[in-house]
């Protein structure tokens, strides 16, 4: 029986960088300087730079990137926040912790991302922000949305939880509005636990979003807000400043991967390869096909009887979830993807032959399916 290929592995990328991960946890850890420390300006800086935004605001994870950025821009309760219905439940949840109501709209079936002309329909009187999810990797029309939010003087916070380093028009995702990342271990860019970023190209948002991080507070023991517990941690800040200056060498294997993936399985009939967004690149934090006429479970199931993980992500669009109120509504393309969508088995240090497995288990599934 040969071994069972994983969605992802991430000891190798560890184990490549140990002596210098050592290093530097070793270093936080005799400093005792655990909260807001060097390390983690260090890294808002690095990210900064990297990201092409003035500031970037570490944070507890990419689930707080969201509500905090949304806060930070005054969203709050009685407000209304468009957003996609195909994405994880982080985006919705974020919105609802703000207590602004979440208003979905329609997916563009190529990206998978939001629909401009879906969302322009949803538009009304309460709407203060719109939530594009960059899903999979690539970028959301943000031509078409920028233009919205202006014509409409709506915020626009970039969920970029999967698109760390990806770019539209030559400029990182997440530098348009506010961006918010997450640093969830699985990510383009990952932890050694929970953490997240929020990017920002105004002054007075950041200076709001470290306040709200560290209990609304303005200086030591002034509170001016009500805020939470909401750091990007020392640890995790020495570990991500060890790992971000090869993100773009990553995010480049991933691209060669999904190239092989995409050559090897063209032209197979009943099969929908993932493509960039016009005007954008992709760094694949999933490689996600369609699998259509109604045999993606079936395909699922027996690429995992020969060894080879696929997932759905993901299963149920948002609004069908009992946390919101409009389960009634139609959203024909996110239910459509949610039925047809399938990932395979990417990252960065996977060998050429786990690749080639999961091509060929791919192919001689499809035929006798
Ligand atoms: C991972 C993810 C999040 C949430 O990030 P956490 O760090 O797990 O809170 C939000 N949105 C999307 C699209 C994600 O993939």
């Amino acid at each position: 029986m040969e071994s069972q290929i994983p969605m992802l592995e991430l000891g190798e990328q560890t184990e490549s960088l140990w002596p210098e991960l050592e290093k530097a946890l070793r270093e936080v850890v005799r400093s005792t300087r655990f909260i807001l420390g060097p390390q983690l300006e260090a890294f808002e800086r690095e990210c900064a730079a990297y990201l092409g935004c003035a500031h970037a605001v570490g944070v507890s994870s990419g689930t707080d990137a969201i509500e905090l950025a949304l806060r930070a821009a005054g969203v709050g309760p009685g407000d209304e926040v468009i957003t996609s219905p195909f994405t994880f439940f982080a985006t919705g949840e974020a919105i609802l912790e703000t207590g602004a109501t979440p208003v979905f709209a329609d997916i563009d079936p190529r990206t998978f991302c939001l629909d401009p002309a879906s969302v322009s329909a949803v538009i009304g009187p309460r709407t203060r922000a719109i939530v594009p999810v960059h899903l999979y990797g690539t970028s959301a029309d943000l031509d078409a949305l920028q233009s919205l939010c202006e014509r409409h003087q709506l915020h626009l916070i970039e969920d970029t939880a999967q698109a760390f380093g990806a770019r539209y028009r030559g400029k990182r995702l997440g530098s348009f509005g506010l961006g918010a990342f997450s640093f969830f271990p699985s990510k383009n860019l990952g932890a050694f636990g929970d953490g997240g970023l929020v990017t920002t190209s105004r002054a007075d948002f950041a200076e709001r979003l470290r306040q709200l991080r560290h209990h609304g507070q303005r200086d030591r023991y002034t509170q001016v807000s009500l805020g939470k517990t909401g750091r990007l941690d020392e640890l995790q800040a020495a570990v991500l400043r060890v790992k971000l200056p090869h993100v773009e060498r990553w995010n480049e294997r991933r691209r060669e991967i999904a190239r092989r993936y995409c050559e090897e399985l063209g032209g197979t009939p009943g099969l929908v390869l993932p493509a960039p967004a016009a005007n954008a690149d992709h760094v694949y934090h999933q490689f996600t096909l369609r699998v259509q006429g109604g045999r993606r479970d079936l395909v699922q199931g027996r690429l995992a009887e020969r060894g080879v993980s696929a997932v759905v992500y993901y299963p149920q669009p948002l609004h069908k979830s009992p946390l919101y109120t409009q389960r009634a509504i139609e959203l024909p393309e996110a239910e459509r993807a949610t039925a047809e969508v399938l990932s395979l088995p990417i990252w960065p240090e996977m060998k050429e032959q786990a690749q080639t497995r999961v091509i060929a288990a791919l192919r001689e599934v499809l035929e006798r399916a």
